[in-house]
């Protein structure tokens, strides 16, 4: 096949692509130079802001195969039996700028998008099933403790065990991220849980909440400290290593997929909030049933334009599936949303990694890069409602069962008569000696740094969550300061 010519981004021939024009060849550079002018500006733009949250990821594509029947739950396309969905899935860490090490200990985000043939659903969760946080007002300020110190511009233990002993709703999160699968080996050996509560909405209108879950087929596998240690002291990359070099190999990784599903009625007798993100649905009251698998058998062909510019976002559902009165969900509904637009401009849906592989048709107008025109697919239909014929128009499929809600507005302490402790107990009593006795080391390892006072106080709540669990980390503090 014959070489490409070489053009600007004008379209014009490019003749020398190893020099610049200057006056004689010692001389300095000439201003009409402007194939190098386009050159750097162009390597100046090349960033874009990456994600305060979740901004280290590794992607790829596959197939999302239902093969159970759960119309009786849903009308959702997608989640019919025998229906096929082409996707993207992308995992993260949730705390490391964009060139931290892979392997470090943290949750990791697990992050699908369904691009079914009636628009793209999201489902924006992470390897755990539960949050650090059940209000998102605190959102922010958790994720501050995440961050760097504004001083020293270092990762702050004192400032993370200070916000969480001051937020005991966390420790449940924080004892799996302390735990063994807190540290997984790669992207392929975790599972992923949609974590909050949706709605499925079926044909005859009435709404069944839901939790969706995707276990590993691979197995899970976890590294200790030391091991994540000494990974990330041969490799940075070992996630997109691992991820690429896997489905590159042919060696498509499976996950299978899930639902635990919640009437209205046992809804409003639960115990607990169901609509609670620190919360999980216990398996022996709502039993896990297994609905499908996906598989991911595709790399990106760019990682930029298919991963880094990737957005997905809560707010993207689809007939049959809903929102739910999960307050961590209504205000992420918001942000991912307006986190795309910041990132990646107004039109972020368009970009091909975005777009719905059915058709669009809206009302919007204008923008910086619309490169699509009027989307509404007719020149004259640029408002709504119009009488042009073959204009889009509303479809009550989407129409939604009123959404159960009531009460006085007020600003309610969610920290008050709320159980933080026995879900946590629960999974530490399920831990055998040797995923204890890691839990513990874990923990303490990470309280390295914070004041005595601070550790004083959070343990407290350890306590509460079980004397054994705030035993056991004093041992590990002890062991480890000599
Ligand atoms: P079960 O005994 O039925 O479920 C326990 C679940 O815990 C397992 O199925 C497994 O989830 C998960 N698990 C096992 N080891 C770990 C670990 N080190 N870190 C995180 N999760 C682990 O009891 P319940 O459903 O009553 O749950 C008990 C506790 O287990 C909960 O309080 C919660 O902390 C945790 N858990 C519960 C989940 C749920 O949806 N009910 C999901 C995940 C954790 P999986 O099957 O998803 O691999």
């Amino acid at each position: 096949m014959a070489d490409k010519r070489l053009t600007t981004t004008a379209g014009a021939p490019i003749a020398d692509n190893q020099n610049s024009q200057t006056a004689g060849p010692r001389g300095p550079i000439l201003m009409q130079d402007y194939q190098l002018l386009e050159k750097l500006a162009h390597q100046n733009r090349e960033r874009i802001p990456e994600r305060v949250v979740h901004a280290k990821g590794w992607g790829a594509f596959g197939t999302l195969k239902i093969t159970e029947d759960i119309s009786q739950y849903t009308k959702a396309s997608a989640l019919q039996k025998g229906v096929t969905t082409p996707m993207l899935a992308r995992f993260s860490t949730v705390a490391g700028e964009a060139g931290a090490a892979d392997n470090e200990r943290d949750v990791r985000g697990f992050s699908l998008k369904f691009y079914t043939d009636e628009g793209n659903w999201d489902l924006v969760g992470n390897n755990t099933p539960v949050f650090f946080i059940r209000d998102p007002y605190k959102f922010p300020d958790f994720i501050h403790t995440q961050k760097r110190h504004p001083k020293t511009n270092l990762r702050n233990a004192e400032a993370m065990w200070d916000y969480w002993s001051l937020s005991p709703e966390a420790l449940h999160q924080v004892t799996i991220l302390m735990s063994d699968r807190g540290c997984p080996t790669t992207p392929m050996q975790m599972n992923g849980y949609g974590s909050h509560t949706f709605s499925l909405i079926n044909d005859a209108g009435v709404r069944t909440w839901v939790k969706f879950h995707f276990k590993t087929q691979q197995g899970h596998a976890h590294l200790t400290n030391q091991q994540s240690a000494e990974k990330i002291g041969q490799t940075r990359e070992g996630y997109q290593e691992a991820l690429y070099g896997t489905i590159d190999s042919g060696d498509f990784p499976k996950w299978t997929m899930q639902i635990q599903v919640m009437t209205e009625e046992q809804a409003q007798q639960a115990p607990f909030s169901p609509f609670d993100l620190t919360k999980v649905w216990p398996h022996a009251d709502y039993p896990c049933i297994t609905i499908g698998e996906f598989e991911l058998n595709r790399n990106p062909e760019n990682y930029f334009a298919e991963i880094e510019q990737a957005a997905f976002s809560p707010s993207n559902v689809v007939p049959g599936i809903g929102f739910s009165p999960d307050r961590v969900l209504q205000a992420r509904i918001f942000s991912y949303a307006d986190a795309h637009r910041y990132r990646l401009g107004t039109h972020y849906e368009a970009l091909p990694v975005n777009a719905p592989k059915c058709p669009v048709h809206h009302y919007h107008k204008d923008g910086q890069m619309n490169f699509m025109g009027q989307q509404s697919g007719n020149v004259d239909a640029y408002y709504e409602p119009n009488s042009v014929e073959g204009a889009p128009r509303e479809d009550k499929i989407a129409a939604e069962p009123p959404l159960p809600l009531s009460g006085d507005a007020d600003r309610y302490n969610h920290r008050e008569g709320n159980d933080d402790y026995t879900q946590a107990r629960a999974l530490h009593d399920l831990m055998d000696d040797g995923q204890r006795s890691r839990l513990y080391s874990n923990t303490a390892e990470a309280m390295q740094g914070a004041k005595d006072t601070t550790i004083e106080r959070v343990l407290g709540h350890y306590d509460k969550i079980s004397q054994a669990y705030g035993d056991g980390i004093r041992a590990a503090r002890a062991a480890l300061n000599g």
